[in-house]
């Protein structure tokens, strides 16, 4: 397929591809060490911190390529990206975002409630914010050391200051209560997050009170950038199990190649994919320019997981009831590909706000 990329992002998209390939076989732990031995494992690190502050184009390339090749632990090749923390100073500097990116804590995003009745908010006691609600659907917070969890801060009496907030919450601090894990289909976990009265320092607050939304966005579009190139990547991986496989001789006497309805299927699968590399390619080039483009990113992240979810489909429907087996790569991206049309954003929400930017904002290009 043509790509239309530069030669400097040819050679950096060959020389990862290659890297990958040569230790495919590896462990995820392995894959940590050869990374960071590689300076891969830094790549979406700012510089001043030791990083290689990859172009959008490159992180995109690098997780696409990952996706590709089958590999299922992208954050051991990658390494741990700032998020949300990527502009704090201080303390959040110091003990959050310089651990997080050394590999020494574990963040997690606590964002949806599914309870109207519970929402998370905090309350001012002097200095500090006592935070009360529940997170329904926190991944890894079982496993995290602190969570950014978005809030509404009610008003302080001198200042007044209120609204929507992000805060950085240690994961064991008093009053948290954390459910069992839960297991999504897709294979990750998850937990139920309660804050029963939790006592959190005001300078844990990211930024300012009032850009809560702003600021979860932001991450929120980075993660469903993301969720567009690994969605691109698998459908290419499908892609090259089932030519592989069509390309076999079959019990019907020929391949399945050999059949014109298997070539229309299988021509549909090649389109969406190409279509899908294209509009990724696109926004990648629209965020590398540092243009504001959220309607962009929205409708990457919507037409990208659904033409991904609907290539795989095709591929477990032409390779046949072995293609649902446990263990086969099919049934792996069939599960990893359904939850990300929810996770980062349920589509019919995502296409709600490409309208929105529309006719509310005026905003984008779509
Ligand atoms: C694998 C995975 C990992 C996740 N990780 C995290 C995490 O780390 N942190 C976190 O905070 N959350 C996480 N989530 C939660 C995720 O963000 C939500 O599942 C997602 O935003 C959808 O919200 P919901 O589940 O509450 O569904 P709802 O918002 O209830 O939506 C369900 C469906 O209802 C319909 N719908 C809802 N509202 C409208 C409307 N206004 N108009 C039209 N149709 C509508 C749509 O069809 C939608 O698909 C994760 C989810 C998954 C699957």
């Amino acid at each position: 397929m043509p790509d239309s990329l530069t030669p400097a992002l040819l050679k950096f998209r060959d020389e990862f591809s290659d890297f990958l390939l040569e230790h495919l076989d590896s462990s995820e732990e392995e894959f940590r060490e050869l990374s960071l031995e590689r300076d891969y494992y830094r790549m979406a690190q700012p510089i001043e911190l030791g990083g290689r502050a990859s172009s959008a184009m490159e992180m995109l390339i690098a997780r696409e390529t990952i996706a590709k090749s089958g590999i299922v632990y992208p954050g051991a090749i990658i390494g741990p990206e700032p998020g949300l923390l990527s502009k704090v100073d201080g303390l959040l500097k110091s003990d959050y975002l310089i651990p997080l990116l050394r590999g020494e804590k574990k963040g997690a995003f606590a964002f949806t409630e599914s309870n109207a009745d519970s929402p998370t908010v905090a309350e001012w006691d002097d200095g500090s914010l006592v935070v009360s609600g529940t997170k329904s659907y926190v991944s890894g917070g079982h496993l995290s050391d602190f969570m950014s969890v978005l809030l509404t801060v009610d008003p302080e009496k001198v200042t007044g200051k209120s609204g929507p907030a992000v805060l950085v919450i240690d994961s064991n601090s008093d009053g948290i209560k954390m459910g069992d894990p839960f297991y999504s289909l897709d294979g990750s976990s998850h937990v139920v997050v309660e804050f029963q009265s939790v006592n959190v320092d005001a300078v844990n607050i990211i930024g300012e009170i009032g850009q809560g939304i702003p600021r979860a966005l932001g991450n929120i579009m980075q993660e469903r950038i993301e969720q567009s190139a690994t969605s691109v990547g698998l459908a290419m991986y499908a892609l090259d199990i089932v030519t592989a496989h069509l390309k076999k001789p079959h019990r019907s006497g020929g391949t399945l190649s050999d059949l014109e309805g298997v070539r229309l299927r299988y021509a549909d699968m090649r389109i969406n994919t190409f279509a899908a590399r294209s509009v990724l390619y696109r926004v990648g080039r629209l965020l590398s320019s540092g243009d504001q483009c959220i309607n962009e990113v929205t409708t990457a992240k919507v037409f990208c997981t659904e033409a991904a979810s609907s290539v795989i489909d095709t591929a477990v429907q032409l390779v046949g009831g072995q293609a649902l087996v446990s263990g086969h790569p099919l049934e792996n991206l069939y599960r990893k590909i359904r939850s990300m049309r929810l996770a980062g954003g349920a589509s019919d929400i995502l296409r709600l706000n490409v309208s929105k930017g529309v006719f509310e904002f005026d905003s984008g290009i779509v």
